[in-house]
């Protein structure tokens, strides 16, 4: 089929490439479902109705018409399935996705996402009705404090980098609140993810880069040169990009926090550690946990990340709303500030993934 510029169309062309990995190719010149069909044309046969629809709707029924493609049924059925196999899944290939690509990415995982407890509510369903998807959340939550040795986890960051402005959020909240919101410079370790830095300068930070020994690993006498008041935290990763677990992180900790500031761990090497070591225990105010690179939750093409954030007792009053309260059996989402306290607002509409 040809459209009105003698262009071949999306919906007549979609038995090539059956079988390559990656699915259908996109089609060098692809007009868009509006430029191609006959408006008289329809794929669903509805019933007249009788019923005076503008009656009801006021002043605010369409006074123009609404303008759908008008396709046939198999041509309908061909752009969807077509666009089904333009998807890239754990199905096709290898998730393309830098460093989370070094985890396990199952395929159970993205058939848990659909059990219809879960695939089938709604966040603005009433809290009674989704009890054990909050339980769920409850319960993941109590774990990631117990494996990291923290107080307070925010469920809410939809990833890595998302993860890292909740927790800086937290950082600029406690400085501001005890009078300390003159410090403006965050130390960044040369090996940082790029995400590092870059959360840093989005919330309005000065980045001041620390060089690398040798090795690799921090130089503990560079951070503590660079402390002053004027610092509000450092942003490191343990285990850092090299793969190397950083044997001077109790000390950099206890250095950044006689200077005042926090300490801001990037949590996305976790698995290397996770049950070994608690970073609670090292001296971390906040730290992301990537869930789709150490838990394997579904990501990239499989599903979103995942980025829950622990935070010290020191950042827990600033946690972001909503989070999870228990009282006895029941369960509830807390999504309103009190009044009394200093919650960070909404990280995002609803609560995390
Ligand atoms: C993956 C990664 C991030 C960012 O996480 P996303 O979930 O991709 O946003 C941050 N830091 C490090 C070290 C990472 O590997």
């Amino acid at each position: 089929m040809l459209n009105n510029q003698g262009r071949p169309t999306n919906v007549d062309n979609v038995n090539s490439n059956v079988g390559a990995s990656s699915g259908a190719a996109l089609l060098p010149s692809e007009p868009l479902l509006f430029e191609v069909g006959d408006k008289n044309k329809s794929g669903v046969d509805l019933p007249k109705t009788d019923t005076d629809f503008s009656s009801r709707l006021g002043g605010f029924a369409r006074q123009t018409p609404i303008n759908l493609p008008g396709l046939t049924e198999p041509q309908s059925m061909r752009h969807y399935v077509r666009m089904s196999r333009l998807n890239y899944s754990i199905d096709a290939g290898f998730y393309p996705l830098g460093s989370c690509t070094m985890k396990h990415n199952p395929r159970l995982n993205e058939k848990m996402a659909r059990l219809p407890g879960i695939a089938d509510i709604h966040p603005l369903q009433p809290q009674s009705t989704v009890q054990g998807a909050i339980e769920l959340m409850e319960e993941l939550g109590r774990w990631l404090m117990e494996l990291t040795g923290t107080g307070a986890v925010a469920m809410a960051p939809k990833a890595g980098a998302h993860g890292e402005m909740c927790g800086m959020m937290a950082i600029k909240a406690a400085h501001e609140a005890k009078g300390q919101g003159h410090r403006k410079l965050v130390l960044v370790p040369e090996s940082a993810h790029g995400t590092n830095p870059a959360t840093a300068a989005f919330l309005g930070y000065k980045v001041k880069e620390i060089k690398a020994r040798k090795d690799g690993t921090v130089d503990v006498q560079a951070v503590k040169d660079a402390l002053d008041e004027n610092v509000a935290g450092i942003m490191l990763t343990n285990p850092n990009t090299c793969g190397l677990f950083e044997p001077d992180v109790i000390e950099i900790a206890d250095a950044v926090h006689e200077a005042g500031a926090y300490f801001y761990c990037d949590g996305a090497n976790f698995n290397a550690i996770m049950g070994v070591v608690r970073p609670g225990d090292l001296g971390i105010d906040a730290m992301h946990i990537n869930l789709h690179k150490t838990f394997s939750t579904p990501h990239g093409g499989g599903g979103p990340g995942a980025g829950p954030v622990v935070l010290s007792d020191a950042l827990a009053p600033y946690a972001p709303l909503p989070y999870v309260k228990r009282d006895g059996d029941a369960v509830s989402l807390v999504e309103n500030q009190d009044g009394s306290d200093d919650h960070l607002g909404r990280m995002s509409a609803f609560h995390g993934q």
